[in-house]
């Protein structure tokens, strides 16, 4: 691959250049719009495959596009006059999901080859792939203690069957595209993320919703136990929602980082028995703990080596998760029991 190309500079992306993000019903690329919109933005196109009552978020005055993107046609209509295109849209969850759905997971390569294609073909100026920590080689992550992972880490390969190996190949996409095209691309290896609204109910949430909902549950149904996932000794680091779309953004404008995955995730690493202590100090309750440890639990341990974030935007995404952990308690709170009285929330 060509690295040392030289770089040229782009004019600064004016409050009207036309953004487009894929996956805008998720989480993520949800956030990410609120994200771009609150920075005065006044194009926006958000497009994603789920009907409009079912995106996370709607925001006021951005363009939404209910189609599925794994057909060229839909990822050409969608990147029309794009001058940055976000590609956040994936058939993904939680490790229940991606141990179980494996060719869903290998299917999104269909999203980001005909994503990117249509966003070189419009002319637009720089693309951004969110890969994930699951690209890593998995023969690293066996131990709960292990070291946090670093960009080197993805090759020799081995990495998540289905949805890692689907990132890695996206990666690659987005490197190639670059050294022979001149398309400016980012890639982020995104570790876990938490934060209000994103999924939590319904088997695609990740775990510290899984267990704020759960610590919720057995309040209001007076149970007073828990069931975890494994032995609870698996390690994870968790970022909140605010830091990820602020590093998409720091991420994909650095030239530095053009075509350079790099790890976007929070350093902060605890067991998944500590991630219940603390949702039981926000609820103010001590549960009876029970394991199921015939339920997903993914790899041993995993964090994020923020050597190279820190060397080349001198940051890293900083919100503790006790904070993070208490505005997302609050939030499902208030979903669940808003469920419960028979209003319409999405989940
Ligand atoms: P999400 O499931 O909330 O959002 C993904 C969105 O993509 C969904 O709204 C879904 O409807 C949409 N989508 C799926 N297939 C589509 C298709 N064919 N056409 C159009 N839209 C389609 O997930 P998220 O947490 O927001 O994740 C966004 C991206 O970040 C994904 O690429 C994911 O792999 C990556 N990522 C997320 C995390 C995390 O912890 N949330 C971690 C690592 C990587």
């Amino acid at each position: 691959m060509e690295r040392n190309r030289l770089v040229e500079r782009d004019p600064k992306l004016k409050k009207d250049d036309l953004i487009v993000i894929a996956g805008a019903g998720g989480f993520i690329g949800g956030g990410l719009v609120r994200y771009f919109h609150n920075k005065g933005f006044t194009r926006i196109r958000g497009a994603d495959k789920k009907p409009l009552p079912e995106w996370y978020q709607r925001v006021p005055g951005v363009e939404c596009l209910t189609i599925d993107l794994s057909a060229e046609e839909n990822c050409k209509r969608a990147c029309e006059g794009a001058v940055e295109v976000y590609n956040l849209a994936a058939d993904m969850g939680g490790m229940g999901f991606i141990e179980r759905f494996r060719v869903e997971c290998l299917r999104s390569i269909l999203i980001n080859t005909h994503m990117i294609e249509s966003a070189y073909r419009a002319g637009a100026r720089r693309y951004f792939f969110s890969s994930s920590a699951c690209a890593y080689n998995t023969e690293l992550q066996q131990d709960p203690k292990g070291r946090a992972l670093k960009e080197s880490d993805a090759y020799p390969a081995m990495a998540e069957r289905g949805y890692g190996w689907e990132k890695l190949m996206s990666e690659m996409f987005c490197q190639e595209y670059w050294a022979e095209r001149g398309l400016k691309t980012g890639i982020a290896r995104v570790h876990n993320v938490y934060g209000p609204w994103g999924t939590w109910d319904g088997g695609r949430e990740k775990a510290p919703a899984a267990i704020c909902r759960k610590v919720i549950e057995s309040l209001d149904t007076g149970d007073h136990s828990i069931t975890i996932w494994g032995d609870g000794h698996q390690t994870r680091s968790f970022m909140y929602i605010d830091d990820c779309t602020k590093g998409i953004d720091r991420i994909m404008h650095c030239d530095e980082l053009i075509a350079t995955p790099i790890n976007l995730g929070s350093s902060e690493l605890v067991s998944i028995n500590e991630l219940v202590s603390k949702v039981e100090k926000i609820a103010g309750v001590k549960l009876e703990r029970r394991y199921d440890l015939a339920a997903p639990r993914g790899v041993a341990g995993r964090n994020s080596d923020n050597t190279f974030i820190k060397k080349v935007l001198n940051w890293e995404p900083n919100t503790t998760l006790d904070h993070g952990l208490r505005e997302t308690y609050e939030w499902i709170k208030d979903r669940y029991h808003s469920r419960k009285q028979g209003k319409r929330v999405v989940e």
